[in-house]
């Protein structure tokens, strides 16, 4: 690309209306444009970058095994009222009529969309599992649209939704999806995180956000530096106990249940008060027989009956509940007989805060043969409430290491939704035994314009942006020095112009009239790893100069070398 044919439009002065780095570099840089209140234009070295990003996704997708599809930004409102969200989605959803009055959305999200998709075209379990993405623009009318197109009203995220006949095969794709999101992320040169997250207004169950830690995020990210552990503070502060759990023998017993293989059974085994709101379950189990044991730690406001297996994909998957002597052996517990369950529910399990080794717990029987989960009072726990309050360096809730808190911003978000929506909608195929049954499904975004915004605050020094050459807009700046002065210096910008392009290198000429001063600043600005410069001076001894924007580091290279050195 030549300069002088290309729609540069850097700045040379701070915008005022900027507050953080990457929104302040990327209109400097000449990347977007405001159109109006969240709502941007993106200018051709904004787009290279967008693009990078997009190919980035696409191939990481389809190596995950999703197959891309395109649905339409306008979608109807009637798929919304079938869901529950037209109600529940508040004043983020854009609602528009069309000349008949009938009701439509600007899309937030897909969930409806893709639902009724699958629900007119898989009929049978054998088309099972499936996973759709697509890249595509979102509209969310966001109360504070800010820090450029960090926080835009109109932006673009891949999102992908898969369907499952059961809770197994969900966790199964959500696990491969999550190992994408990570290489996604890593191959964009991101410093990012994985943490715990809050499920927010679509529903479901896990859920997990990826987040660029920046000190312009918008997030608490609370993390400890012993272990994996990692949580965005809603979510920490979501999984403190609440008042209820001031006497937990009461709230909470162990229990042995040879027989009951999943929530379910022993919901029915203790004939529990399957209609009735109660907080908090701890169930001590190994999942597989031989696996070491896993307290899992539930709570929410839901009644048993909205637990039932089918909801919860961990819940689900069969629990071989621990049997005394083994439950002595992790807590070291003295003798006694394990009793029945008064109060379980479970809705949220957290394996990460869930391992009962890592709890170092100790157990406590009372005068009712019960294990009481004195760890749950004593220990941990409550270092999970005061997550409110933390400070940096406090004992990790998991029991290893100390927590930190820096700031993030969310990147990415993968859910296990369960049935929430196939449930409403209704979508369902016939299993092997030729009965119908409701689809499970996993929904997995990224917000792939964010991501350039969080790029910049990682990536950035004073002169402007440096970018990872996963995403910059140029690889190579060619820049002549004074050319209209001399014909040497032009023929070989030239040369290595048409060097560069044959080698397949994504390259920008500056052939402007522009003082060398103006065009080096330009391209440091933009933050092109690579610069070639051209003078008399150096051509005098054969060579040019190879200057690195990442390192600064200057070296002369023989002119038939140069673009070698590139490569
Ligand atoms: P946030 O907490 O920042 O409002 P969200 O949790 O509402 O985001 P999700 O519904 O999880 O967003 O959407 C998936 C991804 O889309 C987010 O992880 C984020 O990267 C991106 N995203 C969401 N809202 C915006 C926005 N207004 N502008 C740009 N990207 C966004
Ligand atoms: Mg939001
Ligand atoms: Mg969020
Ligand atoms: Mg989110």
């Amino acid at each position: 690309m030549r300069s002088s044919k290309y729609l540069l439009c850097t700045l040379k002065e701070d915008p005022s209306n900027a507050e953080v780095i990457s929104h302040q570099l990327m209109l400097r840089s000449g990347m977007i444009r405001k159109l109006a209140s969240g709502l941007y234009t993106w200018l051709p070295t904004g787009l290279r970058v967008l693009h990078k990003i997009e190919q980035v996704v696409h191939e990481e997708m389809q190596r995950a095994g999703a197959i891309e599809i395109s649905m339409p930004v306008v979608q109807p409102g009637d798929l919304w009222q079938e869901s529950g969200r037209w109600e529940k989605y508040g004043p983020e959803l854009l609602r528009i009529k069309d000349r008949h009055n009938r009701d439509f959305v600007l899309g937030p999200t897909h969930e409806e969309v893709v639902t009724e998709l699958v629900r007119k075209e898989i009929s049978s379990y054998k088309q099972l599992p499936l996973n759709l993405y697509q890249i595509q623009t979102k509209f969310r009318d966001e109360v504070r649209p800010r820090f450029g197109i960090m926080r835009s009203r109109e932006f673009i995220m891949k999102d992908a939704y898969s369907f499952h006949l059961s809770n197994e095969s969900l966790n199964e794709t959500y696990q491969v999806m999550f190992e994408a999101y990570c290489r996604i992320f890593e191959r964009l040169g991101l410093e990012f995180r994985p943490v715990l997250a809050d499920n927010g207004s679509i529903g479901g169950n896990a859920s997990h956000e990826f987040h660029v830690l920046a000190k312009s995020g918008e997030d608490d990210i609370v993390f400890s530096d012993g272990s994996d552990y990692a949580a965005n503070m809603e979510k920490a502060e979501a999984l403190a106990p609440t008042d209820e759990l001031e006497s937990p023998t009461q709230q909470m017993q162990l229990v042995d249940t040879p027989n009951a293989k999943t929530i379910e059974q022993l919901v029915e085994q203790f004939n529990l008060p399957i209609e009735k709101t109660v907080k908090t379950l701890v169930v001590v189990a190994s999942e597989e027989a031989d696996s070491e044991l896993v307290a899992l730690m539930v709570r929410g406001d839901h009644t048993l009956n909205e637990i039932k297996a089918e909801h919860h994909p961990l819940v689900a998957a069969p629990l071989q509940f621990a049997s005394e002597e083994q439950i002595r052996q992790v807590i070291g517990a003295g003798p006694g007989s394990l009793g029945p369950v008064n109060l379980p529910i479970p809705v949220i399990i957290d394996r990460s805060v869930a391992k009962m080794s890592d709890f170092g717990a100790g157990a406590n029987i009372d005068g009712k043969h019960y294990f009481g989960i004195n760890w749950l009072r004593d220990l941990p726990l409550p270092q999970v409430a005061d997550l409110r309050n933390v400070v940096a360096g406090d004992p990790s809730p998991c029991g290893h290491g100390h927590l930190q808190i820096k700031r993030g911003i969310e990147v990415g978000h993968i859910f296990q939704l369960g049935d929430v929506y196939s449930k409403a909608m209704n979508a369902t195929v016939l299993n092997e035994q030729g009965k119908s049954q409701v689809l499970s499904m996993g929904c997995y975004g990224i917000g792939v314009t964010r991501i350039v915004a969080a790029a910049i605050e990682q990536n950035h020094d004073e002169r402007g942006i440096i970018w990872p050459e996963s995403l910059a807009p140029f690889k190579l700046i060619i820049i002549p020095m004074n050319m209209h002065k001399s014909h040497r210096v032009q023929d070989v910008a030239e040369q290595l112009y048409q060097q560069a392009l044959d080698a397949g290198i994504e390259v920008l000429y500056d052939d402007r009239k522009e003082r060398p001063g103006v065009m080096f600043a330009d391209a440091e600005l933009i933050g092109i790893p690579h610069t070639l410069v051209i003078g008399e001076r150096s051509l005098d001894k054969g060579v040019i100069e190879y200057k690195s924007r990442r390192t600064g580091e200057k070296v002369e290279v023989a002119i038939e070398n140069a673009i070698a050195h590139i490569q």
